[in-house]
């Protein structure tokens, strides 16, 4: 099994700053069809600064890395995706506790902690067309494999995104558009899919 540290968890945290800025025009393509268009620009400023902290210093532990990460996406972005990315990773960070070191099952447990907690935060369930439909089977698809297998959580993730196209919103923004948010995928779920490649990139899957 892996021992992951908190330079694997400041390595998946820059792989996401790198994907979100790669693929940010195409997510605020995303956010104009279904939402306000800034969705790609909240992404990479949030992103951005976690990196611009992450290149200070590197906090000691995994959870820490996760929780200053989550402090720096709620200051730092103003949409709903930043309280909802924020709580995913501090609350993530929390379940991972002080250990120096974590395994992918450890891992495992406490994204299903921080993902439950995004779905309390903002009332949405699977099916209702948000980052949730692509965290679920995620971190579904990391705990069938005992954490081992970080490619298939990353084509759950993807799968999961491209799922959200035939979706009716029923939160958040593209939930105003009722029927009309059919035919779209949503930029969140499409967000949430690139965060958990970096996750296996990181891992060098
Ligand atoms: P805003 O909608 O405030 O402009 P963003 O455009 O940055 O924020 O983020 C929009 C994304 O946030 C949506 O595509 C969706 O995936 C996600 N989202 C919105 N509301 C919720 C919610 N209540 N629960 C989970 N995810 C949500
Ligand atoms: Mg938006
Ligand atoms: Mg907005």
């Amino acid at each position: 099994g892996r021992e992951l540290d908190a330079a694997f968890f400041a390595r998946w945290m820059t792989a996401s700053a790198d994907a979100v800025a790669r693929e940010a025009d195409r997510l605020t393509e995303l956010d104009s069809a279904i939402g306000d268009a800034d969705h790609g620009g909240n992404m990479r400023r949030g992103f951005e600064a976690v990196r611009g902290e992450l290149a200070e210093e590197v906090p000691g532990t995994p959870g820490a890395v996760l929780m200053t990460a989550g402090r720096k996406l709620v200051s730092t972005v103003g949409g709903a995706s930043g309280p909802l990315y924020g709580t995913l990773l501090r609350r993530t960070g929390k379940a991972l506790g002080s250990a120096e070191r974590v395994s992918g099952e450890d891992l495992a447990d406490a994204l299903r902690t921080g993902i439950d907690a995004v779905a309390q935060l903002g009332g949405a369930a699977a099916g209702d067309k948000t980052m949730l439909d692509a965290l679920f089977p995620a971190v579904a698809a990391l705990a069938d494999s005992g954490g081992e297998d970080f490619g298939a959580a990353r084509d759950a993730a993807e799968r999961g995104a491209e799922e959200t196209v035939p979706m009716q919103a029923r939160k958040g923004r593209a939930s105003y558009l009722g029927e009309r948010s059919i035919g779209h995928r949503d930029p969140g779920a499409t967000s949430a899919a690139l965060l958990v490649a970096a996750l296996a990139e990181a891992d060098g899957a």
